[in-house]
């Protein structure tokens, strides 16, 4: 009976389910080389149509759909599966729940190399380095070793050192000489050239305030099983600090901490922060890496050597050795959704890896998003607040400026330029917030009205005044900014509403150099933000002018003023997270003021001085504007009291995006009913870079209703002859409504 069975496995070797790069919604079936089969989260190679291909093992089975003698056989790449369980069946559970093929889900959480069926292990790790008793050997000590003195030549020349490969590369049997060499202690190795530690801290760390430490004691509490806390706390009031203790707590059990923050190479200061504190390797984990440091950092933490992994919104995704932590700094920041392709949810999916490892998560935020607040509410997330500033800092004071019948000097008013005079005067930093880049929105002709707009784009040309070009700021259209008008050939051309760059014209106009301006186009370069950050805290810099990347997490002590140049711009928004939003920008930007022991203040300029938001917003009392918004949202059954997925087509005509719409609409009509379709309609920038654009937006009161509809709904949707003139994407949670 027994051999029986075994002759029947032998015969019958398991079924493979493979996520394999292709954009279709399911995963593919391959005989197994091995039985049993391998575990979840090994590699093979498989041929795909006509490729081979590296897929990654979701499951196996002892069947398929399809007839085995149809089933083409796969290799294996890995012996032991690359994913660790907890991060597979969090990759598997993301691509049901966005409905998105697997393999691309699958595929976002590999390094570049590893996708293409590398081996799991450091490419160009051995680094060399000149030790001090290396410097002082005298080369006649080496006459006998020609090429040890060579290495030691090289490697004087080169004080940054050099990896293994390079010196082979240069000095034959380089290899074995500096590996000598290094056992005289004479060189030193570097193994991993991502994990530089850096000295510790030799500041000792604060003493925590009774909430910061009831905060820590909280989630030290839920160690040992999955818990969410929501860190509700004010800028400045000492989350970072409550972060750093509850990983020091995780590094002394042992684990590891991994830390999502919204964008890393806006604050350097943080990672910096976590380095000094701990003199631990740090993995850092972020798009701009190459993909060597990319491997190198992400193999690091599979392999325990990180103990602390601090990375953007795809390092959710990173297997741990040793999970114990999971931190979401800014949780309610936009940019941990991912707004093309596999359209995930950093922060939600944290969540969801905090679950699957059996770790704490804490998201924090000064201003958290409606959607956690509500689960707090729901008893769903622990709530911890930090009500007040950390160490001398106080709140700011905040004040609105009427701007109705005022004059205006260049959008700014009397009373903030007095203001700015007066804390400039005090040798104190100013920091204005304008949420638009570019010189003007519009430029317009006077003496016949014509606007210049994108060719391409239902929208107008910015004008960029220092470099005379006309950009699309949707579809990247740039141009030079024409002599005369294209309509009457006038040469009157005048810029038409004011951006960074014309506010920053003025401000240098009136206060001369130290004005400095921090947004997308000057900070494009490699090192630019570093360096104009550097002449802020320098004190080079009086003047701050910029966009929503200042509102990052930034720490600026001289800063004393903060002026918000534009509150309206998110009051009246077309999309229904556009008042949460501003909300957001105008407290993060307001907690930039007065963080040491300079008290700040905050004007904020606007036309409507009575809408209740801004009346929140100078009471600090974000929880109460939250709360206001909550309110509106359940009446209007928007998110969090509902639930949305948004279909977005675009096409060369507006009606065969719209075509392939109705055809989705006529196919989820005939799906069980609990979800509303709104739609289709035509999208709110209907023309983007050429292309036309619509949407169709389903809503449920039930998410398991809106599911149930898309598992039938999205693999229809593939095949679709509309399709075929159509481009489409479904957005689940979408963040943003065009
Ligand atoms: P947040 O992350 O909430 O903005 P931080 O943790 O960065 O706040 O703290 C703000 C400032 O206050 C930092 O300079 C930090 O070193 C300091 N700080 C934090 N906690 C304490 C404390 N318990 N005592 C004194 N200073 C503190
Ligand atoms: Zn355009």
């Amino acid at each position: 009976m027994i051999n029986a069975v075994l002759h029947c496995r032998a015969m019958k070797p398991p079924v493979l389910r493979v996520a394999v790069p292709s954009p279709l919604r399911r995963t593919f079936d391959y005989l197994s080389p091995v039985d049993p089969a391998p575990a979840p989260g090994v590699r093979v190679r498989v041929s795909f149509g006509r490729r081979e291909v590296i897929g990654v093992v979701v499951g196996s089975g002892p069947d398929s759909e399809f007839p085995r003698e149809r089933l083409k056989p796969a290799t294996l790449v890995d012996s032991a599966p690359l994913l660790t369980p907890d991060v597979t069946e969090l990759l598997r559970r993301a691509a049901t729940y966005y409905h998105h093929a697997p393999g691309e889900v699958f595929a976002t959480a590999l390094p570049v190399a590893l996708r293409q069926g590398a081996p799991a292990q450091v490419r160009a790790p051995r680094r060399y380095r000149l030790t001090g008793p290396g410097r002082a050997v005298d080369p006649a000590d080496l006459r006998r070793a020609p090429r040890q003195a060579a290495v030691l030549a090289l490697l004087a020349a080169h004080p940054d050192g050099l990896d293994e490969e390079v010196l082979v590369e240069r000095l034959a049997g380089a290899r074995d000489a500096a590996r000598t060499l290094a056992g005289k202690g004479w060189l030193s190795v570097e193994e991993r050239a991502c994990l530089q530690a850096v000295p510790a801290d030799p500041a000792p760390a604060p003493v925590l305030h009774p909430t910061q430490q009831a905060a820590v004691e909280a989630v030290l509490a839920g160690v040992g099983g999955f818990g969410v806390y929501l860190l509700d706390g004010v800028t400045g009031s000492g989350k970072t600090e409550v972060y750093l203790r509850l990983i020091e707590a995780t590094l002394a059990r042992g684990e590891q901490a991994l830390v999502l923050v919204p964008e890393i190479g806006l604050t350097p200061q943080l990672v910096e922060r976590f380095r000094r504190r701990f003199a631990v390797p740090v993995a850092v984990l972020h798009s701009g890496l190459a993909d060597g440091e990319r491997l190198c950092a992400w193999l690091a933490a599979r392999e325990g050597q990180a103990p602390v992994v601090i990375g953007t919104r795809s390092a959710v995704f990173t297997p741990l050795a040793r999970p114990g932590l999971i931190v979401v700094d800014e949780e309610h920041d936009p940019s941990f959704k991912q707004q093309e392709g596999f359209r995930y949810s950093g922060r939600d999916l944290a969540i969801l890896r905090g679950r699957l490892a059996g770790v704490p998560v804490v998201l924090g935020s000064a201003t958290p998003s409606l959607e956690s607040l509500h689960n707090a509410n729901e008893g769903r997330y622990r709530r911890l607040s930090l009500p007040e500033r950390a160490g001398a800092a106080s709140h700011p004071a905040v004040r609105l400026v009427d701007l109705r019948t005022q004059p205006l000097y260049d959008g700014l008013s009397p009373e903030l330029l007095k203001a700015l005079d007066a804390h400039l005067q005090r040798g104190n930093q100013a920091l204005l917030f304008l949420n638009r880049r570019g010189y003007a929105p519009a430029l317009l002709c006077h003496a016949c009205g014509h606007v210049f707009d994108c060719r391409r784009c239902d929208a107008r040309m910015t004008l960029y005044a220092g470099d005379r070009r006309l950009r699309c700021h949707h579809c990247g259209a740039d141009h030079a900014v024409p002599a005369r008008c294209p309509g009457c050939g006038g040469e009157q051309l005048r810029p038409v509403g004011r951006g960074t760059e014309r506010l920053e014209e003025a401000l240098q106009q009136r206060y001369g150099s130290g004005v400095v301006r921090i947004d997308r186009d000057s900070t494009r370069r490699k090192g630019s933000l570093a360096n104009l950050l550097g002449q802020v805290h320098g004190g080079d810099a009086r003047v701050l002018i910029g966009t929503q990347m200042l509102a990052k997490g930034h720490h600026f002590p001289n800063v004393t003023l903060v002026g918000i140049v534009d509150a309206d711009q998110g009051l009246f928004s077309a999309d229904f997270r556009g008042a949460e939003r501003m909300a957001q920008l105008i407290v993060q930007v307001a907690g930039r003021a007065g963080r040491a022991e300079q008290p700040g203040e905050v004007l904020i300029q606007t036309h409507h001085p009575d809408h209740p938001l801004l009346a929140r917003l100078t009471a600090h009392d974000y929880g109460g504007f939250a709360a206001e918004a909550l309110a509106e949202r359940r009446a209007a059954e928007l998110p969090p009291f509902s639930h949305l997925a948004l279909i977005r087509a675009e096409a060369g005509s507006l009606e065969a995006a719209l075509r392939f719409l109705e055809a989705a609409a006529a196919l989820a009509r005939r799906q069980p009913a609990g979800v509303e379709l709104l739609g289709p309609v035509p999208a709110p920038m209907e023309r983007r870079a050429g292309r036309h654009r619509a949407q169709l937006l389903l809503q449920a009161a039930r998410r398991a209703d809106l599911h149930r509809l898309l598992d039938g709904l999205a693999p229809a949707l593939e095949t679709l002859p509309e399709g075929r003139r159509a481009r489409w994407s479904l957005d689940v949670d979408p963040a943003e409504m065009f």
